[in-house]
């Protein structure tokens, strides 16, 4: 049983952290869907600037400059670093009037949020015949940004990239030499655009779907862990019946076949002969017939709840009560090696309380400390006042209660498992009545307790 609740366990939460896994996949795919799908719309809601004509005729401008100045490259009168930084003046030039125009195009789209743009040109090479000439193959810390921003692309958006081939005529001049020459040309270009706020934007369009799916994955985990809490206590009820079934079957017992021992013997003739024998006998029977009288009882009436338990409350000085509670119970314990010493709150204290019922209670607790003693038994009684409280602290020096049982031993039924659960004689019922009677007097009973050093039983009862 124990092996298979593991198990479930341990089966569920990996199935959970499996189904976390899947749903933490989705939500991130659903989040990169929806960025793209953004990015998308913003793209097409800003291609106008792309399409007008302005921007067309100033790209235009910048290439025909560019190719008088691969010309001029062609015949060797500037270098290739000379193309560069022609290349770039030019582009310098152009951009505050195409800045300009983009920014009176985004303002007329009312769009909301910021976008910013920019046109790259990421390699111009040229083809003579079939030998190839760079003259720029950019990375990205020496690009030639034509239009718009130089902002960084760690958070932008390429929504565009552009490969231009020509072929151009010019006119060769080689010392006296004058030839009309060609080369081919690519231009590659890369547009990109960097949207403020996009992850805020995005982020808000999958709010609710993220939000939706951790509600129901704590509601999963929340009913998984009810239903693993509810498997455990109801095997701990199961384990804690068998357990009252085996003690009580135990318990029985004993005095059932004493009985049937001594109504044997009673018919036998030396006991029927002898006036002393046959009276010790029918003692015997009566002692046991009491004793299964009291189990009886004890199950009958110890499994009560506090709603259940009607006082009787009279007033009772402590010092009465407790020196009553002492004499029964060293009269009980006589054939035990036991010392009790006991500490009343002095002035003496005018308890309102059911005398019976906190007899009883308090016997439960003194009778454990004698049957979970080891070799000799010492009590220690002793009461205080306490925040409007009378305070009754028993202790012993017997073996012990673990912290985890004692988190138990109030409760019905409950018996330490350690060992052979018949060893010491028990149904499990009695702190469970001494709690239940102090609940009825609207007090508590608490322990502190530490292995094979003893347990103290705090008890606690309203004044007044
Ligand atoms: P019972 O004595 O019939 O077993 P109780 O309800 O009185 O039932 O006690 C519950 C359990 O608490 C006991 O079985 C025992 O394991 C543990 N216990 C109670 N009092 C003491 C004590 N003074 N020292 C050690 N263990 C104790």
């Amino acid at each position: 049983m124990k092996n298979r609740i593991t198990i479930l366990i341990v089966a569920s939460v990996a199935a959970l952290l499996a189904l976390s896994a899947i749903q933490t996949h989705l939500v991130l795919n659903t989040y990169r869907l929806t960025r793209d799908a953004f990015v998308d719309e913003v793209d097409s809601a800003i291609s106008v600037i792309d399409v007008s004509g302005r921007q067309d005729s100033l790209f235009d401008e910048w290439s025909t400059e560019m190719m008088d100045d691969l010309t001029d490259l062609q015949n060797h009168r500037i270098d290739k670093a000379e193309v560069l930084v022609r290349m770039k003046s030019s582009a310098d030039s152009k951009r505050p009037e195409q800045k300009k125009l983009y920014q009176s195009l985004v303002d007329s789209l009312r769009l909301g949020y910021d976008v910013e743009y920019k046109k790259l040109i990421t390699s111009v090479v040229m083809y003579n015949g079939n030998k190839a000439d760079t003259i720029i193959l950019l990375g990205p810390a020496d690009r030639l940004v034509l239009f718009g921003e130089d902002f960084p692309d760690a958070d932008a958006n390429k929504i565009d990239r552009m490969t231009w081939f020509t072929k151009h005529d010019f006119i060769s001049v080689v010392g006296d030499t004058i030839s009309t020459r060609s080369f081919d040309l690519e231009v590659v270009a890369e547009t990109m655009i960097l949207i403020t706020d996009r992850n805020s934007i995005v982020f808000g369009r999958v709010a609710k779907l993220l939000l939706a799916s951790v509600v129901i994955f704590l509601f999963v985990i929340g009913l998984l862990f009810y239903s693993i809490r509810n498997l455990i206590t109801q095997k701990r009820i199961a384990e804690i019946k068998t357990d009252f079934i085996n003690n009580i079957t135990h318990e029985l017992k004993t005095p059932l076949a004493t009985l049937s021992i001594a109504t044997r013997s009673l018919r036998q003739k030396p006991v029927l002969d002898s006036p002393t024998a046959f009276t010790d006998t029918l003692d015997t029977i009566d002692r046991q017939s009491g004793r299964l009288q009291k189990l009886i009882d004890q199950v009958l009436n110890n499994s009560l709840g506090a709603e259940a338990i009607v006082l009787n409350k009279e007033p009772i000085s402590d010092t009465v009560f407790f020196s009553e509670l002492i004499q029964d119970f060293k009269l009980s314990a006589q054939h035990r090696d036991v010392t009790i010493h006991v500490d009343l709150h002095a002035p003496e204290v005018i308890l309102r309380i059911d005398r019976f019922h906190l007899t009883t209670a308090l016997f439960n607790v003194l009778e454990n400390a004698v049957k979970f003693g080891i070799g000799h038994v010492g009590i220690r009684v002793h009461t205080a006042i306490k925040n409007g409280e009378y305070v009754i602290e028993i202790s012993d020096n017997g073996i012990g209660i673990s912290d985890r049982d004692q988190k138990q031993i109030f409760e019905k039924f409950f018996r330490v498992h350690e060992g052979d659960v018949h060893t010491v004689k028990g149904l499990g019922l009695g702190l469970y009545l001494t709690g239940q009677v102090l609940k009825a007097h609207g007090g508590a009973i608490t322990v502190r307790s530490a292995l094979k050093e003893g347990t103290t039983f705090i008890i606690g009862i309203p004044l007044g």
